[in-house]
């Protein structure tokens, strides 16, 4: 595992504390032949989506408030946020009040997907086209499918503004909507509004 890998989970970590909050704390791995993406519903101080690629053994992150769109007309924006561990990839519930990202978390879609970021006709890794602004990749999720780019479009001090576009192809469709057709988790079937339910009876 190189210093690079091990390094890219410090501001996850930093931000969070492990006694108080349910997230997984987490360590990189290795990568796998078959990568995954989650995308998660997260009610914080706005409601976003948090759409995630695995690459390098972390979750590649950017927060969408709009979410993931279906039409290639569509740019939604998309803040590049810390990269997560994969434990992450099926984290649903509630993060403590007072804690960083404090509020409900439903995995909205999830499943693998397939780099095709390509420079001068040769395949770009995922981290690495990452940092150079331009990701191409195609999903296989349950609500989500087909080609998808994110685009980095400017940075605002430390923060890095990127677009979310859907690829015009044979996946794509413009009244689809899932975002509002589709709200619950595709793992537990739950909406966000009943995982606070569930969370309060807890409590
Ligand atoms: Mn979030």
């Amino acid at each position: 595992m190189s210093d690079k890998t091990e390094s890219s989970l410090q501001r996850y970590h930093a931000k969070r504390n492990a006694d108080r909050t349910p997230e997984p704390m987490g360590k990189p791995q290795r990568g796998e032949d078959k990568q995954r993406f989650v995308v998660q519903k997260h009610a914080a101080t706005t409601l976003h989506y948090d759409f995630r690629l695995e690459a390098d053994g972390v979750l590649k992150s950017w927060a969408v408030p709009k979410g993931p769109s279906t039409d290639p007309r569509e740019k939604r924006l998309a803040m590049r946020t810390e990269d997560h561990p994969l434990e992450y990839l099926d984290f649903e519930g509630a993060i403590p009040r007072g804690e960083y990202g404090a509020g409900k978390v439903i995995v909205w879609d999830t499943g693998t997907y397939r780099n095709l970021t390509e420079r001068r006709g040769k395949e770009v890794p995922v981290a690495e086209a990452v940092e150079r602004g331009h990701v191409k990749f195609w999903l296989e999720g349950e609500k989500l499918r087909g080609g998808y780019a994110l685009t980095r479009t400017g940075r605002d001090g430390e923060k890095e503004r990127w677009i979310l576009v859907k690829v015009a192809d044979d996946e794509a469709d413009a009244r689809r909507n899932p975002v509002s057709s589709q709200p619950a988790s595709v793992l537990t079937g739950l909406t966000l509004e009943a995982v606070g339910e569930e969370t309060s009876d807890q409590s």
